[in-house]
């Protein structure tokens, strides 16, 4: 029997649940990975995140050779493709992991249907989280919608065996396959440049580091969490392997973990929030959406330090310090009064840990329209941030070399007008 196993979220060979289950059951096992085209074409040229993944497939490519095994890697549409190939290999199934973004379970279900119709399985599994979104449910059956119980819920419902590693490398040296040998084709012949600007940072799992988390994770000037979100995201480390870790060494980064379980929950039952606030009287509020000024906060010169250096060190590296991410969605939504989604929109371009469920969650969390969201007559004050988190304005003078010149710009917006116009514009919208 043959069969196809698709890579999508999760770059690797290890410990990859789908992967295991293709080779256990099938003779022949063809593993691919696809440029969708459907996304590639809403990405600039320049897209760092295209080039890493890039690097990735390549090294799969590499890493499946050394076991005599043969990776295709095609560009186009992943609903066209996956028939046609499976056809064409003579395949009875199609193996991958499971995805939970809205768009993708509907991208899915369309390819399940069609291999339907040619008698081919389409079969999915859990890799990328440790508990999906419906083994965390209240006793009534329905989603959580607060953190704290849903975290415990989880707690209470994790088995030590969730954390075990699938033996996919082992099983994978067993098996040579017998499928052709396809060339790999250039970043180029996909229509993005190989300029490499933004550094990837290690995958290694720094367990020293994530043992002092709690100590260390709110100072944005030392290097005090993990910077795996990427890997994270691409599936180029296991979430298995690094919650192993989180349990023995640390309760905090373990709950971090948590939070991204929750927002990929809360996007697969509440689809709307791609787009709309979770609650739904916040879609009334009378944006200002003043362009100058939310190109000021794109370029980092808007005046407030905290904010600036956020965003400067967004457009630098493609990465952002969590502290800093909170302060700067705060400014944007509440001190301009722009629209969450143009801020959601710019980080969804720059950050190399891009992540459609927690990108929602954290702006909605800001702006104060999301579920479990800081209540919207809490406004950060960037002044003060910066006093508690970056007192030696050690992190501000990374990110703004002329910070004690003269030419950096005088706040665009004064803060306590700024508080008080967003507190009475969000109570307007709750009444509305
Ligand atoms: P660490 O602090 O070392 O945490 C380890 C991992 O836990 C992270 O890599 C991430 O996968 C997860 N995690 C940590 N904090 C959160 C959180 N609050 N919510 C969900 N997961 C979390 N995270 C993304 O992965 N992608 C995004 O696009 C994203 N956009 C955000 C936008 C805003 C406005 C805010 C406030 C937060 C956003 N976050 C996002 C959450 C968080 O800022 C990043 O996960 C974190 O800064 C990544 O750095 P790290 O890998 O060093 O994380």
């Amino acid at each position: 029997m043959n069969a196809i196993f698709w890579h999508r979220r999760d770059l690797r060979i290890n410990d990859n649940c789908g992967l295991y289950h293709a080779f256990k059951n099938a003779e022949n096992v063809l593993p691919i990975f696809i440029f969708d085209t459907t996304i590639l074409s809403k990405l600039k040229s320049d897209d760092q995140r295209v080039i890493f993944i890039h690097q990735e497939v390549k090294a799969l490519r590499d890493k499946y050779a050394q076991s005599g095994v043969n990776f295709h890697v095609y560009i186009g549409d992943p609903q066209d493709l996956i028939p046609t190939l499976a056809k064409k290999y003579n395949c009875s199934a199609v193996y991958t992991n499971r995805d939970y973004e809205p768009d993708a379970i509907k991208r899915d279900n369309k390819i399940e249907k069609s291999l339907k119709k040619k008698d081919i399985k389409f079969l999915t599994f859990k890799d990328q989280v440790i508990l999906e979104h419906d083994q965390v449910l209240k006793n009534d059956g329905l989603p959580y919608t607060v953190f704290t119980p849903y975290k415990n819920k989880w707690l209470e419902t994790f088995k030590k065996t969730d954390v075990d590693p699938y033996a996919s490398e082992q099983i994978l040296k067993e098996n040579s396959t017998t499928f052709p040998e396809i060339e790999l084709p250039s970043l180029k012949k996909i229509g993005f440049d190989d300029e490499q600007i933004f550094q990837i940072p290690s995958r290694k799992i720094d367990k020293k580091l994530i043992k002092s988390y709690d100590q260390t994770r709110d100072f944005p000037a030392i290097e005090g969490t993990s910077r795996l979100g990427v890997h994270l995201r691409f599936g180029t480390i296991s979430i298995r392997e690094l919650t192993k870790v989180a349990l023995k060494e640390n309760t905090v980064f373990l709950s971090e973990l948590i939070w991204r379980e929750f927002y990929q929950m809360i996007l697969f039952h509440y689809p709307h929030t791609v787009n709309k606030a979770f609650k739904t009287n916040y879609d009334f509020i009378v944006w200002e959406n003043n362009e100058s000024q939310f190109k000021a906060w794109c370029e980092g010169k808007t005046g407030y330090p905290m904010v600036d250096a956020g965003m400067r060190q967004l457009n630098e590296t493609g990465y952002m310090h969590n502290r800093v991410r909170m302060v700067v969605a705060s400014f944007l939504s509440k001190h301009l009064l722009i629209d969450w989604r143009w801020g959601e929109a710019y980080f969804a371009e720059k950050l190399l840990d891009y992540e459609c469920a927690s990108n929602i969650g954290g702006w909605q969390w800001a702006a104060g329209c999301g579920c479990d969201a800081a209540p919207y007559f809490r406004v950060f004050n960037p002044q003060l941030q910066q006093q508690k988190f970056d007192k030696d304005m050690k992190y501000i003078r990374t990110w703004i070399p002329e910070f004690d010149e003269l030419n950096y710009p005088q706040p665009i917006v004064e803060h306590k007008m700024a508080r008080i116009r967003a507190i009475e514009r969000y109570k307007k919208a709750l009444n509305e």
